[in-house]
């Protein structure tokens, strides 16, 4: 199989010729929270997929529903003159779950990237049905993640993920984040930083002219740029300058929502209600690509008191609605529920972020810990913490091999170790992850 994937596979998250000399883990089973692999170990997956196995891989529900729709319905999409019973039955479900954040409408893609591309051409739509066709730009973080696919990537804040396929889309243009650890201003205050962001938001709107912008968007805590919560007056402040400006808020939950927080969405964690709200990953537990952006009703209205015919222009995918995806996602919905994983999320979470904290005490590669919010931590590694001067590629490696030996999964991003496990975990699991990354430090230091 090490042969074969190395032959076969392009990975595009590493070097084409590392393939061979540092094979990827091949998972070939999976249990509860943990993840066999090909020689036979079951460690805990600390990544939870990649922050979408919410309710672990045993989840039977969601399975029987997708057995039950393919011998129903295998294949029917809402792109054009056409719906399905296992979509419209999900589309109310999502309109009650999302009623408080004031989004009742559902445009069905099949994972986070379409979602993130959806929600970006809509808005520019929004805005020309609207007759102010001048608002094209967009607005978003430095150190924010996006997806891949065009629009994503250029409001993507990573230059890493970007300068690849340059010249990306023109007129987007990227803030500050509220990033405590690291910021231009020197500023370690989070009250005070998000302040300054805030401020730099602004100052950008006023360059550009605020007629010309679509949109802002963001994560309500940055997950893959490495977990950074902002402080909780940041958010609500983007909002209020957006409203104020005409410009589109634009909520990036494909990580946050459903309950990673410890709130059923990242922008009802901070109080916030976006225009649009980009969800995929645990819409379906990870058990099918699919994805759903939610819809303010505002919104919803400008499109259906269209007089100009541009609201007509076409916008889909082959697998927007499918019913099969839809199936999964009423069953997880209905487990996610049940489960109350929200809670369970929020209370393991402050386990996990205490324990990790009291790594950092032991061990000074930890530069800064991230969490607090439910079941998203970060470790941002350093060579030298007067410095902050990031870890070498040696010891990082070390660290992910000797924790996963030692039962646990964690994924390495950058100078970050990212911890976002499935929600159902218990109190033992966390312990699992925490001596496992002890081991892996002890053996990195
Ligand atoms: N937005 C965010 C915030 C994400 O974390 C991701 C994926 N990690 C995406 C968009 C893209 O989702 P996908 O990989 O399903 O296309």
């Amino acid at each position: 199989l090490k042969e074969k994937n190395a032959r076969s596979l392009w990975h595009p998250m590493a070097h084409p010729a590392d393939s061979l000399a540092n094979p990827p883990t091949i998972v070939t089973g999976a249990e509860g929270v943990s993840i066999i692999d090909v020689d036979g170990h079951k460690v805990v997956d600390g990544v939870g997929g990649l922050w979408n196995v919410n309710l672990g891989f045993s989840c039977q529900p969601i399975k029987d529903a997708i057995a039950a729709q393919l011998e129903q319905l295998p294949y029917y999409s809402t792109f054009r003159g056409t719906t399905n019973d296992a979509v419209i039955e999900l589309s109310e479900e999502l309109r009650e779950f999302f009623e408080p954040d004031g989004l009742t409408r559902a445009f069905y893609t099949s994972g986070g990237s379409d979602s993130v591309e959806t929600a970006l051409r809509l808005a520019r739509q929004y805005h020309k049905v609207k007759g102010e066709p001048a608002r094209t730009k967009y607005l978003s973080l430095k150190k924010g993640y996006h997806g891949t696919h065009f629009g994503g990537a250029s409001v993507n804040g990573n230059a890493n993920f970007r300068t690849a396929y340059e010249p990306l889309m023109a007129g987007c243009f990227h803030i500050p984040a509220p990033y405590p650890y690291r910021n231009p201003f020197n500023e370690t205050d989070p009250e005070k930083l998000a302040q300054l962001c805030l401020q730099a938001l602004e100052d950008e709107i006023a360059f550009q002219g605020a007629g010309t912008i679509a949109a802002f968007i963001m994560e309500p805590i940055l997950g893959a740029g490495g977990v950074i919560p902002p402080h909780k007056s940041f958010m609500p402040g983007v909002r209020d300058i957006c409203t104020r400006n005409g410009i589109l808020l634009i909520a990036d939950e494909v990580i946050t929502a459903f309950g990673r927080t410890g709130s059923w969405s990242g922008s009802r964690h901070w109080g916030v209600k976006p225009d649009f709200m980009c969800t995929a990953k645990a819409i379906t537990n990870g058990y099918f690509p699919f994805g759903a952006v939610m819809i303010a009703d505002d919104v919803v209205q400008v499109f259906e008191g269209d007089k100009t015919g541009k609201a007509a222009i076409g916008h889909g995918y082959t697998y927007s609605g499918h019913p099969v995806g839809a199936a999964a996602a009423l069953a997880c919905l209905a487990e996610t529920k049940r489960l109350k994983v929200n809670e369970n999320a929020a209370a393991r979470g402050a386990e996990l972020f205490s324990g990790l904290q009291a790594l950092q005490d032991k061990y000074e590669m930890i530069g800064d810990v991230r969490g607090g919010h439910g079941l998203m931590c970060a470790l941002e590694l350093v060579s030298d913490r007067a410095s902050k001067a990031p870890i070498g590629k040696g010891p990082i490696g070390t660290l992910q091999e000797v924790t996963y030996q030692n039962g646990a999964m964690v994924r390495v991003s950058g100078p970050n170790v990212i911890l976002s496990p499935p929600l159902v975990l218990t109190s033992a699991d966390v312990q699992t992850i925490l001596t496992a990354l002890d081991a892996g430090f002890a053996a990195a230091s």
